[in-house]
């Protein structure tokens, strides 16, 4: 199977990740944290048990940088796939580094990758979406399970203009997959002001971000987009956009 991937090679300087820093835009995402850092105090004094699941994109940098600095009752969390980019690791090393904690990490059932491995083959989830489901199932959405056992609510970096499968995405709504209370902060920022906030605030970030990158999942599945693509084309190419969901976000 051709996946296309030398097509596009990376290259550096991704104007998406410098905006200009204007003064409207300034005082747009100075606005925007205000709001966020509201909801997220609100959402952690109705809510003892609340999670932030930190994939480490840009988006969840923004989220990861005012939890941390404003030092909310929010347990932040991450899933690590086995599969990740180096460039991931990188920025979590950074992270520990830069907010002074560690990594609270869930991994995938090692027995389940084993059997998924010997009986499908190392990359299987190139040949289906079932293989692909499977994988992303096994290696996200159980740990994703075992992460929120006991949270009664949890807090995601998504954007409404991430993917043509987040059309319409509330800040905050009920997520019935995991029977609990579900926010999504960032839902009406944009591109530019998450690259505004990062700049402005010196956020650590994944350097794949700056080589045309703008949504990293895990390495083999993720690929560079060409200028003008939607940010979530990078993510599964393979596949009908309307099914570009790893599993973790989708409504029952
Ligand atoms: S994104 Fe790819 S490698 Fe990662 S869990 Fe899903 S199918 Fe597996």
């Amino acid at each position: 199977m051709d996946l296309g991937v030398s097509m596009l090679k990376p290259a550096a300087n991704n104007p998406a990740t410098t905006p200009e820093l204007t003064d409207a835009l300034k005082a747009s995402v100075t606005e925007k944290r205000t709001q966020v850092l509201a909801l997220l105090k609100a959402a952690s004094s109705e809510f003892n048990a609340i999670a932030f699941a930190n994939s480490y994109g840009a988006e969840d940098m923004v989220l990861t940088d005012i939890i941390a600095k404003e030092k909310l009752a929010i347990e932040i969390f991450s899933l690590d796939t086995g599969r990740l980019p180096a460039e991931t690791y990188t920025l979590m090393s950074k992270v520990e580094k830069n907010y002074g904690t560690k990594p609270v990490v869930f991994f995938p059932k090692y027995d389940a990758v084993e059997e998924y491995v010997r009986t499908k083959g190392i990359n299987a989830f190139y040949e289906s979406i079932e293989l692909r489901k499977a994988c992303c199932f096994m290696r996200k959405v159980e740990p994703l399970k075992r992460a929120l056992t006991g949270k009664k609510a949890w807090i995601t970096g998504m954007r409404t203009e991430q993917a043509t499968t987040r059309a319409s995405l509330p800040t905050r709504e009920f997520d019935d997959g995991n029977k609990i209370e579900k926010f999504n902060p960032l839902s009406d920022w944009t591109e530019q002001e998450i690259w505004a906030y990062i700049r402005m605030f010196d956020v650590p970030y994944n350097k794949l971000h700056d080589e045309f990158y703008p949504s990293i999942g895990c390495d083999p599945c993720t690929r560079p987009v060409a200028m003008g693509e939607d940010v979530r084309a990078g993510r599964w190419w393979w596949e009908d956009p309307n099914s570009k969901e790893c599993g973790l976000h989708v409504k029952k």
